[in-house]
């Protein structure tokens, strides 16, 4: 199996990253991928972006060096309601969307109850497209609930190249999570994304471990969103339609 796109990178504009985007587009095209998404974290992450940026991410262009490029956010889950640190306009503006609890931020959940719920709740909002790294065991979660709400939902859940590298602090266990809710994943008929987390270009593209985990446990391949580019955008179109029901249903911002 081949993954063409990598979905999950951080540019110097994050406030921790060491790379341009066009350092990571580079990067992308020498791994031989034909897409790659530049997400960088929420304005509550520390040292994080103005939410301006945000709204600045249209200036990246669609598609550059023979690439498809996707403009994104990795944004925060701060409250245990599952609200995210971005205004609907400007997320409406992004490409894609992700989101995650991160340590620093006003997120003050505790349990793996409460970590549950935040993200359950994060996942009705109408941009939100994928949960990131849904392994990190500071905030355990309970993965039948968590799968089955993103079916439900329509959002998909990531493998994270990242939490597999042993070295990385605080995602041990990232590999047994992971196990988990693949296993659970595959038996609901869950669409997952793989991302490496590259905060430096020379990591884009590098979802080696995450590529491996999947075919360890036999994941179908019609359910790993970068697997074409073609799936991706189907992605795209189809999401779309989530919008537009959700925001019908009268998503609640608070
Ligand atoms: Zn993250
Ligand atoms: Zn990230």
């Amino acid at each position: 199996m081949k993954i063409v796109a990598d979905l999950h990178t951080h540019t110097v504009a994050c406030g921790h990253g060491f790379s341009t985007v066009e350092e990571n587009v580079q990067a992308a095209k020498r791994a031989g991928l034909l897409a790659v998404a530049i997400t960088e974290h929420g304005p509550s992450i520390p040292g994080g972006p103005h939410h301006y940026l945000m709204g600045a991410m249209t200036q990246i262009p669609p598609r550059a060096e023979g690439l498809r490029i996707l403009r994104g956010a990795e944004l925060n889950i701060i409250n245990t309601k599952g609200k995210l640190d971005l205004d609907l306009e400007r997320m409406s503006l992004l490409d894609l969307v992700l989101a995650a609890i991160h340590p620093g931020t006003p997120y003050r959940g505790e349990t793996s109850e409460e970590h549950t719920t935040a993200l359950c709740s994060a996942m009705e909002n109408p941009y939100l497209d994928i949960l990131a790294h849904p392994d990190n065991p500071g905030y355990p979660l309970d993965y039948k609930k968590v799968v089955q709400k993103a079916v439900a939902e329509g959002v998909l859940l990531e493998v994270n190249n990242n939490s597999l590298n042993t070295g990385h602090p605080g995602r041990k266990n990232g590999r047994e999570n992971c196990l988990e809710f693949l296993e659970i994943g595959k038996k609901e008929g869950l669409q997952i994304a793989v991302g490496s987390d590259a905060h430096i270009s020379f990591s884009v593209g590098k979802m080696h471990k995450a590529l491996l985990l999947l075919e360890e446990v036999n994941y179908p391949r019609e359910l790993i969103l970068n697997h074409s580019l073609e799936a991706i955008e189907n992605f795209l179109e189809q999401k779309k339609k989530r919008i537009q029901n959700k925001l019908r249903n009268n998503f609640n911002l608070d």
